[in-house]
């Protein structure tokens, strides 16, 4: 990874805006690129560069925008959706067939730039306290709040988050906000597990150091309701399938370094798991800024580092290689 010089960009589309980025988050998709070029068919062709956890503030606007004006501090939705196809149409508009993204491989470039140029939609004003760190964080909070929506809701439920990083995270404090009964989280990162508690979980459990499932079966020997992963490992994926009660919900939200899931087929079957994978989130942005301004979502123990933009580098080094108990890296402009 190394800093450039590029022109920059010049405001073409009457519906675009031009941003000045003030924060921009590292996200594990990021690190994926960093140290594999690629996640599965997506591979990176240098130079390239990468982010899509920004926000910012406008600094031009095409003649037709309405919704923001220079000086207006925003949240980017880093998803450009085509909004004509099959998948926009019918309301998927993540999983749009033309889907251009930040920061991914063929689609477009990422965020981590001084300026950058978005359509007016992508663009989410930041009123009364929210900061461009809430900006920057409303992208992976998003994906929490989606897949706590898409799992049918953890009201009154006793769930477990298997992965506790910044998506896990994410679910967790959805979760919180949308009152579950109880939740139970696991990772392999000590420091992450002290976050957890001090966000008040009901249990947290290192599976590299117990016996995660007598832990939790202990408290609760009916099993979960729900289960969500959320580091993309097949340990995290069989200790849910045991774990979960009968009538149990799997909800898949981590990404794998693998390109095969495996599941228990007895188990899986017997207990008649329902089985429900995320892609990323779709129009949760504005839900997820609105927690989070009315406080209902807290994310002040999220950003665990900070980095001048000058050493993203740096940044990107801990977070590969899970250093000083980092949550979330903040990149600072
Ligand atoms: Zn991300
Ligand atoms: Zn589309």
């Amino acid at each position: 990874m190394e800093m450039r010089d590029i022109p920059e960009p010049e405001l073409l589309n009457s519906n675009d805006v031009k941003i000045r980025m003030s924060a921009v988050g590292i996200c594990g998709s990021d690190i994926h690129y960093y140290t594999h070029g690629k996640i599965g068919s997506q591979k990176v062709e240098y130079p390239f560069s990468v982010g899509h956890e920004g926000a910012g503030v406008v600094v031009e606007a095409g003649k037709s925008v309405k919704s923001v004006k220079p000086g207006d501090k925003v949240a980017i939705d880093p998803a450009m959706p085509c909004y004509e196809c099959d998948q926009c149409i019918s309301g998927r508009h993540h999983t749009c067939r033309k889907l251009r993204f930040l920061g991914c491989p063929g689609q477009a470039e990422g965020c981590l730039m001084e300026y950058i140029i978005m359509p007016e939609k992508n663009c989410f004003p930041l009123t009364g306290n929210l900061t461009a760190d809430h900006g920057s964080i409303s992208e992976p909070l998003a994906i929490g709040v989606y897949a706590e929506k898409k799992s049918g809701g953890t009201k009154d439920l006793k769930i477990g988050i298997f992965g506790f990083g910044p998506i896990g995270m994410s679910v967790m404090l959805a979760a919180k906000a949308k009152c579950a009964d109880k939740i139970f989280v696991s990772d392999l990162i000590d420091e992450r597990l002290s976050i957890a508690i001090k966000e008040g979980v009901a249990m947290t459990s290192n599976p590299g150091k117990e016996n995660i499932i007598g832990k939790i079966m202990h408290d609760e020997p009916m099993g979960l309701d729900m289960a969500f992963e959320c580091c993309g490992k097949q340990e995290a994926m069989n200790e849910a399938v045991e774990l979960l009660k009968p009538g149990g919900k799997l909800i898949v939200v981590g990404i794998p370094e693998f390109d095969q899931w495996s599941l228990n087929v007895e188990k899986t079957r017997r207990k008649e798991i329902s089985l429900q994978f995320i892609r990323r989130q779709v129009d949760c942005v504005e839900e997820t800024l609105e927690m989070m301004k009315k406080g209902s979502v807290i994310i002040e123990n999220m950003v665990t580092h900070r980095f001048p933009f000058e050493r993203t580098k740096e940044a990107f080094d801990l977070v590969a290689a899970y250093g000083d108990g980092v949550m979330k890296a903040m990149i600072d402009f």
